[in-house]
């Protein structure tokens, strides 16, 4: 049973499904009935600071703020800042000259940075810092002419911005199995990038087969898979191992979110599902199990976990234990034409931090 946790509170509306606690049924099961909850989980500090950069951005500017594509990958955050006034775009050019316009935590390419220029609009660049560290690896293997290899998933924002830094010496290997196929100019001169939210093992899998392949494969010179991405796979993993049922909170472009799925099967989950809200859980998920494993993608507000909580809760899983396997205190600054205009500005969320507010689990106590 649990009555805190790390995860920070996110300042939008809270979703609500009337009646969460009542639409499963409390059916019988062998055994106690218990839900594992995975820490860390949810929000990571780069998601954090894009969310805020967008509250900030309509504070600071009014409405409307646009933002190029998802700030964050999840239908709820989008869903509530649409509502404060944001307006998503697929391109610069949908937005008018001289607004101002937000570039999401999964990044953008040096092309779409130019074009916002050309179109007079005003920027403020919401990329993590760990993506922006990914960008300048590329830079910097390009000017060595060396060819990277970037394992992530085509189509991806996060591996278009990344790959748009340096076409020519990209080239994307999507899974283990494009890796025997792959060509490239020297094979002396081959360095292996990631996108940040993979799976830890199968990219491991796929530089094991490259440096196959290639033995004087270079490794990137830290890791590429964030500290987020991996900390939420370590502790599902272990959640996983005792759970009938793994639920994850997360949306369906979410990478992070789908991979933790993937990871709980392969860990021992005997079913793994992946739900936007409490409301998507099917009662016949929940038949004859006894743990219920439950974790949520780095994009995640804290108050989806709450409401599946409830709703599970009203089934009769009320014995919440948190599984905690790491500590997360990373906070990222805000971007900085934001500081630049709010310079002055002294409370805590101008400096990219939430408050300090932490949320209350409803996990009643076990009986
Ligand atoms: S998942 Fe990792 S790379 Fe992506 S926004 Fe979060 S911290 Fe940054």
């Amino acid at each position: 049973m649990i009555s805190s946790t790390d995860a920070p509170m996110i300042g939008l509306g809270m979703p609500r499904v009337p009646g969460a606690r009542d639409r499963l049924k409390d059916n019988p099961v062998v055994g106690q009935k218990r839900v594992l909850l995975a820490a860390p989980r949810g929000y990571c500090a780069g998601v954090d600071r894009a969310v805020i950069a967008v509250e900030k951005a309509l504070e600071r500017y009014g409405a409307p703020v646009y933002v190029r594509k998802q700030i964050v990958h999840n239908i709820h955050v989008v869903t509530e800042l649409e509502k404060l006034g944001a307006v998503f775009v697929d391109e610069v050019d949908e937005v008018p000259t001289g607004a101002h316009i937000v570039f999401s935590a999964h990044g953008v390419s040096p092309m779409v940075v130019a074009a916002a220029a050309e179109r007079g609009l005003r920027a403020i660049d919401a990329t993590c810092p760990l993506v922006t560290k990914v960008h300048r690896e590329a830079v910097r293997f390009a000017r060595d002419n060396t060819q990277i290899l970037l394992i992530g998933h085509t189509g991806h924002e996060e591996v278009e911005g990344t790959a748009g830094e340096a076409p020519e010496h990209v080239t994307i290997v999507n899974s283990p199995d494009d890796v025997a196929t792959l060509e490239v100019a020297d094979p002396e001169k081959v360095v292996w990038l990631s996108q940040t939210t993979l799976s830890v093992d199968e990219t491991m899998e796929t530089v094991r087969r490259l440096r196959e392949r290639f033995p004087k494969l270079q490794d990137p010179p830290s890791d590429d898979i964030c500290y987020a991405t991996q900390n939420r796979q370590v502790a599902i993993k272990k959640v996983a191992a005792e759970a009938d049922v793994v639920i994850v909170v997360g949306s369906a472009n979410s990478s992070n979110s789908v991979r933790l799925v993937e990871v709980a099967l392969e860990y021992g989950a005997k079913a793994a599902y992946r739900v936007d809200y409490a409301s998507e859980v099917r009662q016949e998920w929940l038949d004859g199990v006894a743990t219920v494993g439950v974790t949520s993608g780095a994009s995640v507000p804290e108050e989806l976990v709450e409401e599946l909580l409830e709703a599970l809760a009203g089934a009769g899983y009320r014995d919440v234990t948190e599984v905690k396997t790491a500590e997360e205190d990373l906070m990222f600054s805000l971007p900085k034409e934001l500081r630049r205009d709010l310079s002055g500005a002294r409370d805590e969320r101008a400096l990219g931090g939430r408050m300090t507010r932490r949320p209350e689990i409803r996990g009643a106590p076990s009986a």
